[in-house]
């Protein structure tokens, strides 16, 4: 397994690859956990070769959030990634964002809404790296988890209209044994924080199971549910079209439920597709 820590060190590699091997391409922001490594598994399966990058975005966190605080451990991530990457992309902030960098992504419409009007500015920040990296990295395939459901669509939007080759394939959020979405940010809980979490995957399954036919009803009954976790601060549920994130509608084929809530001072975002009755 190789680290490259520059853009020019990554080129060079690039530059070498034989036509015809197939690249897969793992984004993420470090302190690995399961749900990365299902993403880099799969990668493995499909592509001869892996390409992992571990870069603490800080354009895509509001001034007063974690930047500084998200927990960073490079010297175990590069051992949880031995013998599942071939590479290890790491460059620094400053490489990313050279001096006089003036160009965003703003992908119009879904950046705004929902976790977008909770964090203003976070989906540019998120766009205009995800485009940097797919521009240097040039996979065939690149791998995101659903549990960031609005990240998704808007990555797969921006790739449809910037006509980029790479191909976005989405998994399932893996779960910590008692439902919790595995996240980084779990680690910045406190112990009664961590055990009232568990209040979102079981307002996900208490959704799943409820009929859909008034979505503000629908909504109110999941608020309501989550209320009953006085550590629970609820940001946003919102009931969107799985496609386009807009309002459902007749038009609606398949439905997701997004969930946003703080405990203290953490941000923990879930989702789930939902039955439409
Ligand atoms: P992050 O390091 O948080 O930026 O995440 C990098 C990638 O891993 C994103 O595509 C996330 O959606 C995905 N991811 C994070 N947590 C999970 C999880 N529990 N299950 C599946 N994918 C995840």
């Amino acid at each position: 397994m190789q680290t490259y820590h520059t853009l020019a060190e990554w080129r060079d590699y690039r530059r070498r690859l034989a036509a015809g091997l197939t690249l897969g391409f793992v984004p993420t922001m470090g302190s690995l956990h399961a749900g990365h490594l299902q993403l880099v598994r799969r990668a493995r399966a499909e592509n001869a070769l892996v390409v992992v990058s571990i870069f603490v975005n800080p354009t895509q966190f509001g001034e007063t959030e974690d930047f500084e605080c998200y927990p960073r451990d490079l010297a175990r991530d590069l051992e949880a990634l031995h013998g599942l990457a071939d590479v290890v992309f790491c460059p620094t902030a400053d490489m990313i964002y050279p001096l006089g960098s003036s160009t965003c992504v703003e992908v119009a419409g879904i950046s705004d809404m929902l976790l977008g009007a909770i964090r203003p500015g976070h989906f540019r920040g998120v766009a205009t790296v995800v485009t940097k990296f797919l521009n240097l990295i040039q996979a065939d395939r690149a791998y995101f988890g659903l549990k960031d459901y609005q990240q998704l669509q808007s990555i797969r939007r921006l790739v449809a209209d910037l006509f980029m080759p790479t191909e976005i394939i989405a998994l399932p959020t893996v779960r910590e044994p008692d439902g919790l979405a595995m996240s980084s940010r779990n680690q910045r809980l406190s112990a009664s924080e961590r055990a009232a979490a568990v209040i979102i995957p079981k307002a996900l399954e208490y959704a799943k199971v409820s009929t859909l036919s008034d979505p503000d009803r629908f909504e109110e009954a999941v608020r309501a549910f989550l209320a009953r976790e006085p550590l629970a601060q609820v940001a946003s549920v919102d009931v969107r079209d799985a496609d386009t994130l807009e309002e459902i509608s007749p038009m609606t084929k398949c439905a997701v439920l997004l969930l946003a809530v703080r405990f203290g001072t953490v941000l923990l975002i879930d989702q789930a597709e939902l039955f439409l009755g």
